[in-house]
C-alpha cells in the first residue's frame, strides 16, 4: 500500500534550487542556460528538464553521463549552499512527522522530480528517516513513469501527496488519489496547508485511501 510524498514544497523547500540547477549546468556545459530556456522546458523532472535544456543548446537528446555529470555539479552545489551555518531549508515539521507517523503502518516512498543523488541529499537535510524508500528522477522516464515503478508489484490502495499540479496530473495518469500541500493545486481532493499537523495529514491521507471525502 504505498504512499509516495513528493519532496519540494510538500516536505519543505530549499530555495534558490533552479538557480543552483542553471549553475551546475554552466559549470558541466561552459555557458549558463538562461531564465528564458528554463521557462521553455515542459517536464516537472530533473531528467526532462535538464534533456530539454540540452536540446535547445545542443540539438539533440541528454544521456547518462550527461546526467550523471550534471547531477554531481548540483549535488555539490547544493553542499555548499546548504551547508550547516550557511542557508537553511525550510521543513514542514507537521507534514514530516506526519509522514512518519503514516510510514510505520503503511509503505511510504518519497518520489521526486530530484536526480537520484540530490533527492538523497535533500531528504537526509529534512530528516527523512533512511529507512523510507527514495525515488528520484530517472533518465526517459516522466514522474508518473516514477509513480508507476513505485507502485510495481505492490498492492493498492495507492496514494500520492504532493504540492504542484504536475504533481495531481501525475497521480491521475497512474491511477492514484491525491492529498495537496499548499494553495498551488486547487481540486477535489483533500488540501492541507504546509504548517499542517501531523495528525491532520494521517487523518486526510486515511480518509483519502477509503474514499472518503
Ligand atoms: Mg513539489
Amino acid at each position: 500500500m504505498p504512499i509516495c510524498f513528493d519532496l519540494d514544497g510538500t516536505l519543505g523547500h530549499f530555495s534558490s534550487g533552479f538557480v543552483l540547477l542553471r549553475e551546475a549546468l554552466g559549470e558541466v556545459w561552459g555557458e549558463t542556460p538562461t531564465v528564458e530556456e528554463l521557462r521553455l522546458c515542459r517536464g516537472s523532472t530533473d531528467w526532462e528538464i535538464v534533456d530539454d535544456l540540452h536540446r535547445m543548446r545542443f540539438g539533440r537528446e541528454l544521456d547518462e553521463p550527461g546526467y550523471t555529470a550534471y547531477e554531481a555539479a548540483c549535488i555539490a552545489r547544493f553542499r555548499v549552499t546548504f551547508a550547516p551555518g550557511a542557508q537553511k531549508a525550510q521543513r514542514f515539521a507537521g507534514v514530516l512527522e506526519g509522514m512518519h507517523r503514516l510510514a510505520s503502518c503503511h509503505q511510504v516512498w518519497l518520489v521526486s522530480g530530484n536526480a537520484p543523488g540530490l533527492l538523497a541529499f535533500k531528504a537526509e537535510v529534512l530528516g527523512v528517516d533512511a529507512a523510507i524508500p527514495r525515488l528520484g528522477s530517472l533518465p526517459r522516464h516522466d514522474r508518473t513513469d516514477l509513480l508507476r515503478r513505485a507502485l510495481r508489484g505492490c498492492p493498492g490502495p495507492h496514494l500520492y501527496v504532493g504540492d504542484r499540479p504536475h504533481d495531481l496530473l501525475a497521480a491521475q495518469a497512474a491511477g492514484m488519489p491525491f492529498v495537496g500541500i499548499g494553495e498551488a493545486v486547487p481540486g477535489d481532493h483533500p488540501c492541507l496547508a504546509p504548517d499542517s499537523e501531523a495528525g491532520h495529514l494521517v487523518a486526510a491521507v486515511e480518509a483519502a485511501l477509503k474514499g472518503l471525502p
